[in-house]
């Protein structure tokens, strides 16, 4: 099968591999209906990250059940499927606390850039839709394996209520789900921080009720005009750059919470400033197998549109032009036809 690699900065290929097996008994293989392209991904894409030989890539998927393992029992062949990227139990203590990204047997998902992917603990991290859903409702379901699981993880980390202010650091893919899940939870106002045209538009399409599109002191300046001059009660990091991380923590009023799920590069925190900010910081890898069930079912019942995110469709083959277009900022999100 056709599958895609990364073999180094700017180096994605699309080349000939061999079709996963069943490894362990827990394993399922899956046949996906769609895949697509992930913002971490651009990070060892860039550069950023090492990349000691070619890596498989891709964390994103939902599809079709193909074979599951002798000791699967929770899913069976046939069956329509979403998983997380974060590979859990589901019964540690850990994930039974709501965080199976930290699984104490936690892998993660690669390969999924691909017609074929194996998933492990298969009975712990994929969840079943009750029928086939309709094709359409793919690109949504596709988005609740990680930039949607991962913006509502922000906008839960960050305590959104009922009547919150929330302020949106990153217009990313992730950013914007995390302006769909803070209008889930029923945000009073939500204050999205932008400079493009078209990821302002799907900002307020999504539920955001302010544009600021000035950074630094200027931004910050802005959203505490907008706030009373006290900030935000609640604030989504969603990109992991010390500007970024630095833009939250000043937006935040204290006793706010900020949620923060860009993977940090290079982020520092000044303790001190930190003590007299009097913010909580909760953040890390999405425990996305929490919130599927929820999630799917948002999609399912049609109450939300997270597939609006993918601006960019292109079949496999094609990767190589997915990662430059987001890399380039032409596309937010590339959806993968397989
Ligand atoms: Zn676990």
């Amino acid at each position: 099968m056709l599958a895609t690699m990364l073999y180094g900065a700017g180096d994605v290929r699309c080349e000939e591999v061999p079709e996963p097996k069943i490894i362990h008994p827990t394993d399922a293989i899956i046949r996906l209906s769609a895949s697509c392209i992930c913002g971490s991904d651009l990070w060892p894409y860039r550069g950023l990250n090492d990349v000691p030989g070619p890596m498989a890539m891709g964390h994103e998927y939902c599809g079709i059940v193909e074979e599951v393992g002798s000791a699967v029992t929770s899913v069976r062949p046939g069956q329509f499927v979403v998983g997380s990227f974060c590979i859990s139990d589901n019964t540690c203590p850990n994930c039974r606390f709501g965080f199976q990204s930290s699984c104490v047997q936690r892998e993660f998902m690669t390969g999924a850039q691909a017609p074929l992917a194996r998933v492990p603990l298969a009975d712990g991290t994929l969840v079943a839709t009750p029928a086939l859903p309709p094709d359409d409702l793919i690109p949504s379901l596709l988005a609740v394996s990680d930039v949607l699981g991962t913006g509502w993880y922000a906008a839960d980390a960050a305590r959104v209520r009922e009547g919150s202010t929330v302020v949106v650091v990153g217009d990313g893919a992730v950013g914007l789900m995390g302006v769909l899940a803070a209008k889930q939870m029923g945000a009073g106002r939500i204050i999205a921080m932008s400079r493009h045209k078209t990821r302002q538009d799907l900002a307020l399409e999504f539920g955001a009720t302010d544009i600021v599109s000035e950074r630094g002191e200027k931004g910050v300046a802005l959203v505490k005009e907008l706030t009373g001059n006290i900030g935000g009660d609640s604030v989504l990091e969603c990109v992991g750059t010390q500007e970024s991380m630095a833009q939250a923590l000043q937006c935040a009023r204290p006793g706010a919470m900020i949620g923060f799920v860009g993977v940090p590069h290079g982020v520092e925190f000044d303790g001190q400033s930190l003590f007299f900010a009097q913010v909580g910081l909760m953040g890390g890898p999405a425990p996305v197998r929490r919130f599927l069930p929820h999630l799917m079912e948002l999609v399912l019942a049609r109450k939300i549109n997270p597939g609006k995110v993918f601006d960019l469709t292109l079949p496999l083959s094609d990767a190589a032009e997915g990662y430059r277009a987001m890399d380039e900022r032409r596309a937010i999100k590339t959806l993968l036809r397989v």
